[in-house]
């Protein structure tokens, strides 16, 4: 049985194998997690639970070393192979560690003149905190241009020549997305450093791609790497940025002597070590694999329109391929109405603007996420469903 595998995955997942009769498609939002991470917390705070740092007995102890243990955990588990050199730094997600970077360090790099680009239509979380940092530093008296990243209208992907086009030597600052969290696409992050030149400061929300695909900050050279734990199988509130300490003045945000979320940063650890031993290349096959089925069916029903990338790619195209996120629109259905039909078939999607910026979407729709816990026959069943409503 070649699924095997799968099924032995799916079955460390308590809420998924509780619920036979519910299909979860909303991980995107947030992942379901695995028996190892419940296990983690409750060793953790049967064991050892104590506030970290220079404490004088075991508990404290182990509490400091679990953090610093994990920080390194996080940086290998993004590829970086010289861990002294970069930082760690945790946070409550995604949101947060953008906002930190935006607000701690980049005032600190950026000079007079300077343009920052900064995508549109991706996650609020990636837009919001550059505008504040331009808002304040103009304040100041710095005066900052934001430059929209293009998109390439109806693919759902940067457009990169338009990028390298616009970027010139006062691009100092790019932020990017690394899977849409919409359009499901892969946004091809060597492609922004080879539009913005070897000096730009990348920073990548990886918030849908860490657990779900290889993320290598050896491969792609990014400065920032920014996740939330709670959509990679750990609990929520327990993020981090990774920070390659290249380009630009250290990275060491104020406020970290607070007491650091011990609890989330136990889960992430084994979330992390779960992923690792599951295999993420291994999920990210199963996934695709998923999605480009739910895709091929979705092409056949004529009252579906597909957002972002529409085809199922083959595996070596070297153009954009799309992910774990499939985000659909029934040409009569209202996207709010089809969420609650799907539910009543037991099915849990997202449907809204999923917190696009002003250049995403206008219309709702309705958002299909899968993880490793998902099966085809969860996806053949939504497909029959979906036929049964033209
Ligand atoms: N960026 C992207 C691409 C996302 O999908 C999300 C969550 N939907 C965020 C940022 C924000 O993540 P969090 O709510 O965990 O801070």
């Amino acid at each position: 049985d070649p699924h095997a595998w799968q099924r032995a995955l799916r079955a460390q997942f308590p809420i998924v194998t509780g619920h036979p009769e519910l299909a979860y498609l909303d991980s995107a939002a947030t992942a379901q997690k695995p028996q190892a991470v419940l296990d983690a917390v409750q060793t953790y705070l049967t064991t050892s639970n104590a506030n970290s740092a220079r404490g004088t007995y075991t508990w404290a102890n182990r509490t400091t070393e679990l953090v610093e243990r994990t920080r390194e955990r996080v940086a290998r588990f993004l590829g970086d192979g010289r861990p002294e050199r970069s930082a760690v730094h945790f946070t409550s997600g995604t949101t947060e560690g953008l906002r930190t970077i935006a607000r701690d360090w980049l005032p600190g790099f950026l000079r007079d003149g300077d343009e920052i680009v900064v995508p549109d239509a991706d996650h609020q979380a990636n837009i919001t905190p550059w505008l504040e940092a331009q808002r304040l530093l103009a304040r100041e008296g710095v005066r900052v241009r934001v430059l929209p990243m293009p998109y390439q209208s109806g693919s759902g992907d940067y457009d990169h020549t338009a990028l390298a086009e616009r970027a010139g030597p006062r691009t100092r600052f790019v932020a990017t997305t690394h899977v849409h969290h919409v359009y499901g696409g892969d946004m091809n992050v060597h492609r922004v450093r080879e539009a913005v030149g070897p000096d730009a400061v990348i920073c990548l929300d990886a918030a849908q791609s860490v657990g779900h695909l290889p993320v290598s900050v050896a491969e792609s050279d990014v400065d920032f790497v920014v996740f939330s734990g709670h959509k990679a199988l750990a609990l929520p509130g327990s993020g981090a940025v990774w920070a390659r300490q290249a380009r630009g003045p250290e990275f060491t945000p104020g406020g970290w002597s607070g007491t650091p979320n011990t609890v989330g940063i136990a889960s992430l650890e084994a979330a992390l070590d779960w992923l690792d031993a599951a295999g993420v290349e291994r999920i990210e096959r199963w996934t695709v694999a998923l999605a480009a089925r739910l895709t091929d069916g979705l092409r056949r029903l004529d009252a579906y329109e597909i957002l972002g990338c529409p085809l199922s790619l083959a595996a070596d195209s070297p153009v954009q391929r799309r992910q774990s996120i499939v985000t659909l629109r029934h040409r009569a259905i209202d996207s709010g109405d089809l969420g609650f039909i799907l539910f009543s078939h037991g099915f849990m999607v997202r449907s809204d603007h999923h917190c696009q910026g002003d250049g995403g979407e206008k219309t709702g729709s309705v958002r299909v996420s899968l993880h490793v816990y998902n099966t085809v026959e969860e996806i053949d069943r939504l497909l029959s469903v979906l036929a049964s409503l033209q």
